[in-house]
């Protein structure tokens, strides 16, 4: 196949193409034209993705579960699954805060710039004061809908699903054989036709990719290009040390969790998983793109589709390596900013709050920036400090959230190899 052909070169060429045309766009004053006529193709593709991803869930996992057919299989890979989540959660967000402290990044941001960012923005990442209230049993009374039709309704509430899914995986087996065949035939094709609608959805991928892009880069630079330039200068330090801390943990924690856990390169899991991960970084949304994970890590990876039925849904919603690593980064450069130090217990305090924050956050954009009020709230920074960050949040929202994917990915291949259930590569694409 040529390489044009192949999906993930057409959706970098769109990334390209959308980067490009947002900066003609927003240099000759055809913001208007971008955000009216090309920002809708981006839409519809984001639609496209996350009206798959409730029936993918729901009848992925059913299938998963009932050809599980064995209570205590479930209840193990559950807890490996969280256990390895954990894991690479508190990794990360060691790898963040130690970045953070060694760089430093708030110091090098003038007192100018400091004042005239707050100036900016402030008001506007303050709004989410009620989110702090969150506590664990909070979170597991949510994962328990009330009404099956209502979870389904709102993506945001992917946990509900998987646990009513699992629910009917449960009744399922639970039920003689000849009963229950007819319904598990029903649920298998039902999985086929939507793994193909996700295959139809992915080749509008490069136009979608192309649109997102250029949405963002004129959001970014509003009118003036010069202004976001600028911007993107007094935060650099910041920004780099996020993609930094990023890049560590991608390259570091997940080729160790291979080391241990598997026999897969990295460069063989980053080469089927591509197209997810750019998706995710075009995106900004897990759990737009977790149909696309699923399919990769199913097709490309080998692993078995009841692991990653399970993995996935599960990982999008609760397992965010980038976010956390991130909220450790932005807290610690807040303080810095505004010269306060912060104290070893305080830095322990953003590993809890940071590790609970991105399990709340949901996987769409910005979702982490709003958790991290929570983070900030801990350790007494103060909450108006986000103003500092608001800016560049949308890109490195893009990158944070390849990682969330990626880390979601990498654990599937983890427990499926201690499952004996990861198969061989494919790479034909
Ligand atoms: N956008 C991220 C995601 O969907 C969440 C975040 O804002 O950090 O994974």
């Amino acid at each position: 196949m040529r390489w044009y052909k192949k999906l993930h070169w057409q959706i970098i060429i769109g990334l390209v193409l959308g980067l490009l045309w947002g900066l003609v766009s927003a240099s000759s004053g055809w913001n208007e034209f971008t955000s009216g006529t090309i920002r809708p193709f981006g839409t519809i593709f984001i639609n496209l993705l996350k009206l798959v991803a409730v029936p993918l869930v729901l009848v992925s996992l059913v299938v998963g579960v009932s050809s599980l057919n064995n209570m205590s299989r479930l209840t193990r890979m559950g807890g490996k699954t969280i256990l390895i989540y954990l894991a690479t959660t508190l990794l990360a967000i060691t790898i963040g805060l130690t970045v953070v402290n060694v760089v430093d990044p708030g110091s090098s941001l003038p007192e100018s710039t400091r004042v005239s960012l707050m100036e900016n923005y402030s008001g506007t990442g303050t709004n989410t004061k009620n989110t702090s209230e969150n506590s664990i049993l909070d979170f597991l009374v949510r994962i328990v809908p009330q009404n099956f039709f209502a979870s389904a309704s709102e993506n945001g509430n992917m946990l509900q699903i998987v646990f009513v899914a699992i629910l009917l995986g449960l009744g399922i087996i639970s039920i003689p054989a000849q009963k229950s065949q007819t319904l598990i035939e029903v649920f298998d094709s039902l999985n086929e036709v939507i793994i193909k609608i996700v295959d139809l959805i992915m080749k509008l991928a490069p136009i979608g990719v192309f649109a997102l892009m250029a949405s963002v880069i004129v959001d970014l630079a509003g009118d003036d290009l010069r202004d976001a330039v600028t911007l993107l200068k007094a935060l650099a330090w910041y920004s780099l040390t996020v993609v930094a801390g990023l890049l560590i943990h991608v390259f570091v924690v997940y080729s160790v969790l291979f080391k241990i856990f598997s026999k897969m390169k990295l460069s063989d899991f980053f080469r089927a998983i591509r197209p997810a991960i750019l998706l995710g970084f075009s995106t900004s949304s897990s759990l737009a793109t977790l149909p696309v994970t699923m399919e990769r890590v199913e097709k490309h990876l080998g692993v078995a589709e009841e692991v990653s039925s399970f993995v996935l849904p599960v990982g999008a919603t609760i397992n965010m390596d980038g976010t956390s690593l991130y909220q450790a980064v932005a807290a610690v450069f807040i303080a810095q900013a505004i010269g306060m130090d912060l104290s070893l217990a305080q830095q322990l305090t953003i590993v809890f709050t940071a590790t609970a924050a991105s399990i709340g956050a949901a996987g769409v954009p910005g979702a982490g920036i709003i958790m991290l009020v929570i983070v900030l709230q801990a350790v007494q920074v103060p909450v108006e400090g986000i103003a500092l960050i608001l800016g560049v949040d949308r890109i490195l929202d893009m990158a944070r959230t390849a990682v969330n994917v990626t880390g979601d990915a990498a654990v599937s291949v983890a427990v499926a190899h201690t499952e004996g259930k990861l198969g061989t590569l494919h790479f034909d694409d």
